[in-house]
């Protein structure tokens, strides 16, 4: 078992944090099959709601895929704890906002798309961010400020 973090920095403009929703966010990744190197041509989600049970054990799993080209069937757990926002005075840093158990695959690509929930500090929660388009704005009614993401960027990393 591998454990994969995902990492995220944006330009938040008025905004204070931004996360994803828990249950219901869609993870949009591609994925290479550790085996044969086969890398996924199309978009897959992984949902927390969309829980299996898993291979061995009594845990469960989000995903499981039989891989096209070697046929070997890889899982993959999102580990609820590790979800998590980035804030507004650190979010030109790369922060880990999930963590996956990868058995077999690992992701190799992310797409943003829709679920996040930005947050205005004293303002407005804007709870369906549309990020598919790379950035997002708004107009706050309550502080009366424009509101704004861009620039969203990922990056995975191997956590211990
Ligand atoms: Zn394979």
């Amino acid at each position: 078992m591998v454990k994969i973090g995902l990492q995220v920095k944006a330009n938040l403009e008025n905004i204070e944090s931004l996360k994803p929703q828990e249950e219901s966010f869609k993870w949009y990744m591609k994925f290479a099959c550790n085996n044969c190197g086969e890398v996924s041509s199309k978009w897959n989600y992984i949902m927390l709601e969309d829980e299996k049970p898993a291979q061995r054990g009594s845990g469960v799993t989000h995903y499981v895929t039989k891989c096209k080209l070697c046929a070997r069937e890889n899982s993959l757990t999102i580990l609820p704890d590790t979800i998590s926002e980035i804030k507004a005075d650190t979010c030109d840093q790369f922060k880990t906002i999930v963590v996956f158990d990868c058995r077999g695959l690992e992701p190799k690509d992310f797409s943003a798309r829709e679920g996040w929930i930005a947050s205005v500090d004293g303002g407005t929660t804007f709870n369906n961010v549309d990020l598919s388009e790379g950035d997002w704005a708004d107009y706050c009614d309550k502080t009366k400020q424009p509101v704004s993401i861009s620039c969203i960027e990922h990056n995975f990393v191997r956590v211990k």
